[in-house]
């Protein structure tokens, strides 16, 4: 058993948080959200006042938090973590944010003697429910060896891609890649419906075909193809909008940063930005089939 104190418990870090008891650890959790915290006390958790009293007999920090600002205030900002945290403590962030953060963050541990890896995820909600998560490490060799048995009672591969922020930037290349074939398969079911097809024989068909991809397979956009998706759900409970906003942003400054071209991220970067300025910013990410729908 280890003591661990789990700071963001949202559509993520509240079912990632209930695996990690239910494998027989010690949970201390804090969420700005009393409603999530209820929710993992409930399954077993010793619930703090904050981030600093969480810490108390932790070995492992984790936290699982919306993006790089609210991290970088957390453990650095006035009064951060850094200046509570013992120094034989391990923080793995698992939330996606610029490798550069990440860099920044495990930098500034570094100077206090703690240490921290970047873990973020990939597999949505439905496999942090399950514990089948993906986890794509960035940091110390040794550290990723002390978290990985922590890893394995929220997911089902876990990877150590390289130093510091290494995971951040693997993550950012599948998230631009989620979202192209999102796009795509939202739209070739947009277009095959409008031409009479069913949506459920059409998905039937490019799954046995050479359309065949992640979002097909388990997060079909289309209402009520799937069940428990958030397409089925009117597209809440997944991934949001604003997320992968963001996430297309982190891929744009890479982008830039390694003079690569990405032309269909940048797009795919227009279509998210377009459709949360039209207000479908808390909704699940595969309600871009709604944007095309209306157009
Ligand atoms: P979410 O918005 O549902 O949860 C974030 C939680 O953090 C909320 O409960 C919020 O109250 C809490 N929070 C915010 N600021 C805080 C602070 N200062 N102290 C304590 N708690 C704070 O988001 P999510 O969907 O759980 O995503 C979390 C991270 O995981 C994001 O970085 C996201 O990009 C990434 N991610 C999400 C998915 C997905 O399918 N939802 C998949 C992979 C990765």
């Amino acid at each position: 058993m280890t003591n661990i104190a789990f700071i963001g418990l949202g559509n993520m870090g509240g079912p990632m948080a209930e695996n990690l008891i239910k494998a027989g650890h010690a949970l201390t959790v804090y969420d700005l959200n009393k409603e999530v915290v209820e929710k993992v006390v409930a399954a077993g958790a010793q619930s703090a006042d904050s981030a600093v009293l969480a810490l108390s007999n932790a070995n492992i920090v984790i936290s699982m938090l919306p993006n790089g600002a609210i991290v970088k205030s957390l453990f650095t900002g006035k009064n951060g973590l850094i200046n509570h945290i013992n120094d034989d403590v391990l923080v793995i962030d698992s939330s996606t944010i610029a490798a550069d953060d990440a860099r920044f963050v495990a930098q500034a541990c570094k100077a206090k003697g703690i240490s921290m890896i970047d873990a973020p995820v990939s597999g949505g909600t439905a496999a942090a429910q399950a514990g089948t998560l993906t986890f794509i490490c960035g940091g110390e060799a040794d550290d990723y060896a002390k978290a990985k048995p922590i890893l394995e009672a929220m997911g089902k591969n876990i990877f150590h891609a390289g130093s510091s922020g290494a995971g951040q930037v693997a993550k950012i290349c599948n998230n631009m890649l989620l979202a192209i074939h999102m796009i795509g398969t939202a739209e070739a079911l947009n277009m095959g419906t409008r031409q009479g097809l069913d949506a459920g024989v059409l998905s039937e068909i490019m799954k046995a075909s050479s359309g065949n991809n992640w979002s097909l397979q388990v997060y079909n956009p289309y209402p009520d193809v799937m069940p428990n998706v958030p397409s089925s759900n009117d597209y809440y409970g997944g991934f949001m909008v604003n997320l992968m906003s963001k996430d297309l942003g982190l891929a744009q400054e890479l982008a830039s940063k390694s003079h690569s071209p990405i032309s269909l991220g940048s797009a795919a970067g227009q279509l998210y930005e377009l459709h949360k300025y039209n207000g479908q910013g808390g909704k699940d990410f595969s309600s871009i089939l709604q944007m095309l729908q209306e157009s």
